[in-house]
């Protein structure tokens, strides 16, 4: 921030032009680089060292697309399919902090996986009787018809009463 230069903006808030011009893309390794480099920035304003610019170095990305399905680019080869989503799990695996870290999203990732859960980030799979597809979009379930509202207990909504 010009007016701010205290004031460091990394990831998904930053739009940086880059060296091409283009804004680069909000994605993990772009916010792990500017982390990075705002850190080292940091630590050389305490020791009263100029500051360094930020190049951003393009190692690829990587990105799932389904159970089991993912697309990447790696050093300008495109990779998909099976073998991406493994790539992907490691490469994420890798980037956590801590080797208790890297475990306990394993085994929940797993979990997630063989309960057929559907994930924070995947939203996928048919749309059920309780949703209209205007209402999809939210997710929001679908508003009983004749106008009233849903009361604590109404067994219109209850689960028993959606199958
Ligand atoms: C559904 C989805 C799928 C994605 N898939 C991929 C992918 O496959 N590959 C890839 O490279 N990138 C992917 N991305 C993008 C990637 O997740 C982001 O680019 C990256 O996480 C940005 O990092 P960040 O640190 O800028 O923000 P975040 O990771 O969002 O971190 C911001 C943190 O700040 C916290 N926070 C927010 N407000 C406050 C507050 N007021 N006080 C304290 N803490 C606060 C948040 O809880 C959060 O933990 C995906 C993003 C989404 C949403």
């Amino acid at each position: 921030m010009a007016a701010h230069p205290e004031v460091f903006v990394v990831g998904d808030l930053a739009a940086f032009p880059q060296q091409t011009g283009t804004p680069l893309p909000g994605i993990a390794p772009v916010a792990i680089q500017q982390g990075q480099a705002a850190a080292e920035n940091i630590r050389r304003s305490v020791a009263g060292k100029p500051r360094k610019p930020f190049r951003y170095f393009d190692r690829g990305s990587l990105a799932t697309i389904g159970r089991g399905a993912a697309v990447g680019q790696i050093r300008r080869r495109s990779v998909h399919g099976f073998g991406a989503w493994l790539i992907w799990l490691f490469v994420h695996l890798m980037y956590l902090v801590g080797f208790r870290n890297r475990v306990a999203v394993l085994l929940e990732w797993a979990w997630s996986y063989l309960t057929w859960q559907r994930g924070a980030r995947l939203i996928t799979g048919e749309l059920g009787p309780e949703l209209a597809p205007d209402d999809a979009v939210l997710g929001a379930p679908k508003k009983p018809a004749g106008g009233g509202g849903w009361l604590e207990g109404d067994p219109e909504q209850s689960g028993e009463a959606n199958r």
